[in-house]
């Protein structure tokens, strides 16, 4: 991951300009497709996101259904032009790991026991892809989930922070990501500041990752509020 041959960050500004705890821009839009029941379209920085919602609607084969309580599921997909080197179409193991963690985060917060014998179906399509889709990815499914008017305890907010060069920041860019020492996704409850989820790729000091978690909850506070702008505008323009 480290590359000492790049440097990251020089005078503190970053490759981008940015400060250390500074955000890629972001723009979310909510209701956006016509035959979803919920969506949400976000850019964040070169990131491009469309998150479609099916359902609740019966479970189909019947043996999957739960009496108690809806079933979540979520698919992951990064479009097969939205990196550099063409993606291979068709999940893989990152995918269906997103996927995975991205549907464990989502289940904390929507109210599965309204829904017996329902399935919920969320996909997350990566058009663009520059670093920190799957924060990207999460974030748009929680404004899409809230769309379709789906009862949740609260949005699922996100961030990354990281480590370049010696500095902690936050919003890894895809250089960053790349060439850094260590990134951290976060997803967050917002209003209890819950974690749903965490994860680390790389090494950091527990001081270092105490400061990357700040910076990563600082952050996804900050998309919260992007979150929340998108869904009042729905209706309005
Ligand atoms: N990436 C890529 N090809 C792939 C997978 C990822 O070019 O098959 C790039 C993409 O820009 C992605 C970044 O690598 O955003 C970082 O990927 P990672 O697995 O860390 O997940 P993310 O940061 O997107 O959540």
């Amino acid at each position: 991951m480290a590359n000492k041959d790049i440097e990251l960050i020089k005078d503190g500004k970053r490759l981008d300009g940015r400060r250390f705890d500074e955000l890629r821009n972001i723009k979310i839009k909510a209701g956006v497709l016509e035959r979803a029941d919920g969506s949400a379209y976000l850019e964040w920085g070169k990131n491009r996101v469309i998150a479609a919602v099916y359902g609740p609607r019966n479970l189909h084969p019947k043996f999957l259904q739960d009496p108690t309580k809806a079933y979540l599921r979520c698919t992951y997909n990064m479009a097969a032009f939205s990196v550099e080197d063409r993606k291979r179409p068709g999940p893989d193991r990152r995918s269906v790991e997103i996927s995975k963690v991205t549907a464990d985060a989502l289940r904390c917060v929507v109210m599965l026991e309204k829904y017996p014998n329902a399935v919920i179906d969320v996909f997350i399509e990566i058009l663009q892809a520059d670093a920190g889709t799957r924060c990207a990815g999460l974030a748009a499914a929680s404004v899409a989930l809230a769309h379709a008017g789906i009862p949740m305890k609260d949005l699922v907010s996100t961030c990354t922070a990281g480590k370049i060069g010696d500095e902690v920041v936050v919003d890894l860019g895809k250089e960053e990501d790349n060439y850094g020492e260590a990134d951290v996704p976060i997803a967050i409850l917002p209003t209890k500041k819950e974690v749903v989820l965490l994860q680390m790729d790389g090494k950091l000091t527990r001081e270092e990752f105490d400061k990357a978690y700040e910076l990563a909850v600082d952050g996804a506070t900050k998309v919260y509020e992007i979150q929340k702008a998108a869904l009042a505008m729905v209706g309005g323009n």
